[in-house]
């Protein structure tokens, strides 16, 4: 059994801190009554810690939107695992707004290395992966989505394997109001994430990591994923900052 999860990806929004404090006590009650789904928000790193002392005691988990792989040590506005895991839970790695030539230009070497380091500090890595559209009009998501997993996932145990959670989160879908149709995203991750996780480790592992959809998911269409059965629940970015987040999450917990 895959305990499904709604993740929040706040991104560079919410930062201030009166504002994620209002933000979260408007939804804390009503996310606190939902059970059977894992909730995660993802603040800024501005916000992080004063969202923590909203939250606690809670069943509400916290995560970060990124991380760097060193420990410590000279790496002017970084943040590591270690000061990370004093306060959360999940770290997403690899995203695309973050993989992007004109962003931070992250590329595989490093978000593996991130992996790894998220995972010697029991962070949770949320780990995206997905085709632009170029891509995916030219046949190639498969190919492409197969090789971000095997280099982000390169000389992890099958153990750790299994700890990681996957977002599928096709580039054309991430705030376009288009996303991709359940069936499509229930076929890339069952076929080609679980695919390429099953052959390089074994199908019990495939079947075991928790693997997400995100891009454009809202209120209204988040139930026809959840129905999907290779989708373990959601990444969610801009309706994650709206207070129906609560009617969000409550629509997915409907559906497992
Ligand atoms: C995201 O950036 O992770 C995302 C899924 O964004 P949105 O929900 O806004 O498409």
């Amino acid at each position: 059994m895959r305990t499904p999860i709604i993740a929040a990806n706040w991104k560079m929004n919410l930062g201030d801190e009166d504002n994620a404090i209002n933000f979260v006590r408007r939804i804390r009650h009503g996310l606190i009554d939902i059970d059977g789904i894992e909730r995660v928000l993802c603040p800024p790193f501005t916000s992080l810690g004063a969202v923590f002392e909203v939250l606690r005691p809670s069943p509400i988990q916290l995560g970060a939107q990124n991380m760097h792989w060193e420990e410590s040590g000279a790496y002017t506005g970084e943040i590591s695992a270690q000061m990370l895991s004093l306060i959360c839970r999940y770290v997403i790695l690899g995203h695309s707004e973050r993989r992007a030539t004109e962003s931070q230009n992250e590329n595989d070497a490093a978000i593996n290395r991130k992996v790894h380091a998220a995972l010697k500090h029991d962070l949770t890595p949320i780990l995206c992966v997905g085709e632009n559209l170029a891509q995916n009009e030219g046949g190639e998501t498969q190919a492409f989505v197969s090789g971000q997993v095997q280099a982000a996932l390169n000389d992890l145990t099958t153990d750790q394997v299994a700890r990681c959670v996957i977002a599928y989160e096709p580039i054309w879908a991430i705030g376009t109001g288009k996303a991709a149709t359940p069936s499509q995203a229930n076929g890339v991750i069952g076929l080609t994430i679980r695919g390429t996780i099953a052959e390089l480790h074994d199908e019990g592992t495939a079947q075991s990591v928790r693997v997400l959809y995100g891009g454009s998911v809202n209120v209204e269409n988040i139930a026809a994923f959840m129905r999907m059965p290779e989708i373990d629940g959601a990444l969610v970015g801009g309706a994650s900052l709206k207070p129906d987040f609560v009617d969000l999450v409550r629509n997915a917990a409907g559906v497992t």
